[in-house]
């Protein structure tokens, strides 16, 4: 097994008919970069950069958010790493921040809600990555947008930390992408008007999952309405993608579907250019994607979403990967 993986590592996420995706891994703390720089991995498709901020008193300064993010961006050379900034709240605590107990932290002060309420911060994360973007191929994606005004404004506040860095004579990425995550209904709806200001999306199915069925990620008592393979939820999806092609940029995934094989066809079919998921899963993923064309994917696709309930895509997907 652990040989055929390896024998994977440096061909190409690329169906039996040549269509090309990009398999990537999600990441958390730094130290991981350089042994996942040379697993096969074509990149970080998530980098949760809360982690630099969570189980300490203290907020790190631009300073060591720099090193950090510097050495993602010197172990992928020329691959590309996704950087999102900071998403705590929710399930995530953050003692520094001192954040008010809500009665409902998931629909409460999180992710860029936070950021954007406290610019202080968050001009200090963007700084901090733009100067790392000089030494690699950096991306940065914004979490948890709901509302277009939530894009302009952290765009705007990037713009402010560019404009400061050009001043102060320090160098980036002056090229550097912008992407959002997709993980609240509302901004699936409307992606279309989304795809018109960012270079590409990223689909987080762990939160759109929860919103989307009004189902809480972390309770057990209803772990069984959980479910990416809700037709609600593989709509969402297939609207995302096809509004971020309409508009000419590209859409990844990054929840923990991204890395379950049984979807891979599906979500190839339904036309998603990066799947990104836990490394040590990713091998599977790209296997699937090796396995098959995209237009058997399509076909696969276009039926799953005829479907009316979980139970009818799981045990047809099931039936398909016998
Ligand atoms: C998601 O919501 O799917 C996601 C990738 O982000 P997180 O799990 O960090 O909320
Ligand atoms: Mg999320």
């Amino acid at each position: 097994q652990r040989q055929a993986y390896e024998a994977l590592k440096d061909l190409p996420a690329e169906t039996l008919d040549g269509h090309r995706v990009h398999v990537m891994a999600n990441m958390a703390v730094p130290e991981e970069a350089e042994a996942l720089a040379v697993s096969g991995v074509e990149g970080i498709g998530l980098f949760r950069s809360e982690f630099l901020f969570m189980d300490r008193s203290t907020l790190p300064d631009e300073e060591e958010q720099f090193q950090a993010y510097k050495r993602v961006a010197v172990a992928f050379g020329e691959k590309p790493v996704i950087i999102r900034t900071l998403d705590v709240g929710g399930d995530k605590h953050l003692p520094a921040l001192a954040l008010d107990h809500e009665e409902n932290p998931f629909l409460g002060f999180r992710a860029i809600r936070i950021s954007l309420a406290r610019p202080e911060l968050f001009r200090v994360q963007l700084r901090a990555l733009l100067r790392a973007s000089a030494f690699g191929r950096l991306l940065i994606m914004f979490p948890m947008i709901s509302h277009l005004e939530q894009l302009r404004d952290a765009k705007s506040i990037l713009e402010q930390a560019k404009t400061e860095l050009r001043e102060e004579g320090i160098t980036f990425d002056e090229k550097i992408a912008i992407g959002m995550m997709m993980e609240i209904p509302g901004a699936c709806l409307g992606a279309d008007a989304f795809a018109k200001e960012v270079q590409f999306f990223s689909i987080g199915t762990n939160d759109l999952v929860q919103y989307t069925l009004a189902v809480d990620r972390m309770n057990a008592n209803i772990a069984d309405l959980y479910s990416y393979y809700h037709p609600a939820v593989l709509h969402l999806i297939s609207h995302v993608i096809e509004a971020s092609h309409r508009a000419g940029i590209w859409t990844g995934l990054c929840g923990e579907m991204a890395g379950d094989p049984l979807a891979t066809e599906l979500l190839l079919g339904m036309g998603l250019d990066e799947f990104s998921g836990a490394a040590s899963v990713m091998p599977k993923v790209k296997e699937r994607i090796r396995r098959t064309t995209l237009e058997q994917a399509k076909r696969t696709a276009d039926h799953a979403l005829t479907l009316a309930t979980v139970e009818d895509v799981v045990s047809f997907l099931n039936n398909k990967a016998e």
